[in-house]
């Protein structure tokens, strides 16, 4: 495709099964405190693999991807954190920094923005994707997360979503709970095996993995659990704390009736319609019930962490690493993990 100076190629998913590069504005700084971003290490979010499958309710033309490691092109005069060159984590939603959810470490339901303002998905503003050649980040100081020194960009592609997200449905619940036994619900993709992982690394007592797939499967064993293999059965006995990350209602039931009582049940969505839940059973055995996106941004740091010091390691889960160019034809087959990767030019 030929593209002129102000523009750039955008990643855009057209149709479930079919994706492909469209020509899209350059983006440019439009206020002191942006910075413009390359995307160099893009993955897709669990629920990037469900929009591509026909699974989610988000029809296309619109430039998909919200997960990222990028480098730092340009700053504005405001911005006092990063310069170019910096390689950075792009926090997913879009978010002022300064409003009252932004203060109380609640970003990812930025007031001064449309609710739910992020890249990749359509109607939340017009934002970008993550697979584009160039992104604009707003209050760049607070929207990006500096990735340490020396840890490879492709292993932590998933560090702006995925990975803090399964960090923060089991590591405080274990904290809580030390030694407690998890039940991981999977299906859906990255965010359970993440689960699995963090909460071997948290000191779980025992992680039970229940799925259908033989490779998500294989890969919870690899990280220790105790797998269930087969569609979920009604209950799998009692534990302290349940993660959901099913996308499947029969899986997310089993999971509600498999909580100890006052236990905790996290559940990463996936879930588009509605599903009954035994709230009669739930209130009598005091069922702690959690859903939601995720914090975003404040809960980056501390999971790329446990990576760069080696007390996880997520390379297993990605299965397809290829270059930025491939990105249609790749993403096109919803694999579990593909990384799209290709150098700096700032930092080389
Ligand atoms: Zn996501
Ligand atoms: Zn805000």
């Amino acid at each position: 495709m030929t593209i002129s100076d102000d523009q750039m190629r955008a990643l855009t998913f057209l149709a479930p099964g079919r994706l492909a590069w469209q020509a899209a504005p350059r983006p440019r700084l439009q206020s002191p405190t942006d910075a413009i971003v390359r995307p160099i290490a893009a993955t897709t979010c669990d629920l990037d693999r469900l929009i591509v499958r026909g699974e989610a309710p988000f029809r296309g033309p619109f430039a998909i991807g919200h997960e990222c490691i990028a480098e730092v092109a340009e700053v504005g005069e405001g911005v006092t954190r990063f310069r170019p060159g910096d390689i950075v984590v792009v926090h997913w939603h879009i978010s002022c920094g300064h409003c009252g959810h932004c203060d109380d470490g609640r970003p990812n339901s930025c007031e001064t923005f449309q609710p739910g303002a992020m890249y990749g998905l359509p109607g939340l503003g017009d934002w970008g994707g993550t697979f584009s050649d160039w992104l604009r980040v707003i209050a760049a100081d607070t929207s990006l997360t500096p990735v340490p020194a020396g840890l490879d960009p492709v292993l932590v592609a998933s560090a702006a979503d995925n990975l803090p997200f399964a960090f923060e449905m089991t590591v405080p619940h274990l904290l809580a709970r030390p030694g407690a036994p998890v039940l991981v619900m999977g299906g859906c993709g990255s965010i359970a095996l993440y689960a699995v992982m963090f909460a071997m690394a948290a000191g779980a007592g025992s992680v039970t993995y229940c799925d259908t797939d033989p490779a998500r499967l294989a890969l919870a064993g690899h990280y220790g659990a105790t797998l269930i293999e087969g569609p979920p059965p009604r209950q799998l006995g009692r534990f302290p704390l349940v993660v959901d990350a099913s996308a499947n209602a029969q899986s997310l039931l089993c999971g509600i009736r498999s909580v100890d009582p006052e236990g905790q049940v996290n559940s990463v969505g996936g879930h588009f319609a509605d599903v009954a839940l035994p709230l009669f059973e739930m209130y009598r055995r005091g069922v702690h019930f959690y859903t939601g996106r995720g914090r975003g941004g404040p809960g980056v740091a501390e999971p790329l962490e446990w990576v760069a010091k080696g007390l996880v390691d997520p390379r297993p889960v990605t299965n397809v690493v290829a270059e930025f160019d491939d990105a249609p034809a790749v993403l096109a087959e919803a694999p579990l993990k593909p990384v799209l990767s290709r150098p700096p030019i700032f930092s080389a």
